[in-house]
């Protein structure tokens, strides 16, 4: 664990001052690192039925399709605002300034399909909340949310915990 932790580089004051960014590129791009980090993602889900990953645009795609591929499941995904060709359901959250939306296909999640939200980081949750919407909304169940790094202190898996959902993180960082 410690070394998957050592290959996230950190950038101070990105994308602006205070932040600390967790950057998981640099994790991407060692190929045992890679293929761990995917594995332990994957592990909790493999006796789980699990019909398809729904993952957040941009770095939650690079590992969502790595999973789904192991899960042997289809693959969701979830996108920032006019990105999606096709007819899609909204849903709105709110960021430190202002707000933004995530999309999804309006025919991508079947009634009673159970999703795993895959995602790099999860910081206060407004994003997997928002996700979890969109796939309840959809008529879908979400079976759980899996997470690379958990920033604790911002309080996300606390928040999916509160909408009976068990999250799973590979890492925590200290501060924001
Ligand atoms: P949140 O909605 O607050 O849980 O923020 C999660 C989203 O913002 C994820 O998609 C992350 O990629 C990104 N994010 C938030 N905080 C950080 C951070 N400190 N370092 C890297 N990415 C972050």
């Amino acid at each position: 664990m410690d070394d998957l932790k050592n290959l996230v580089r950190t950038i101070p004051d990105y994308p602006k001052p205070g932040i600390l960014f967790r950057d998981a590129t640099t994790l991407f791009g060692h190929a045992q690192g890679f293929k761990a980090a995917v594995a332990q993602l994957t592990e909790p889900y493999r006796t789980q039925r699990i019909d398809a990953v729904a993952a957040i645009e941009a770095r939650g795609f690079i590992i969502g399709g790595a999973v789904a591929d192991r899960l042997g499941c289809g693959f969701v995904p979830i996108r920032k605002r006019g990105k999606l060709p096709w007819r899609t359901l909204s849903q709105e959250y709110a960021l430190e300034y202002g707000t933004d939306v995530v999309e999804v296909h309006t025919d991508a999640i079947g009634q009673g399909a159970r999703i795993l939200i895959v995602d790099d980081l999860i910081a206060t949750g407004g994003t997997a909340e928002a996700a979890v919407k969109l796939i309840r909304r959809s008529g879908g169940e979400v079976a759980g949310a899996a997470f690379l790094i958990d920033l604790p202190e911002l309080g996300g898996v606390a928040r999916l915990k509160s909408l009976g959902i068990a999250p799973h993180a590979l890492m925590a960082f200290e501060g924001h």
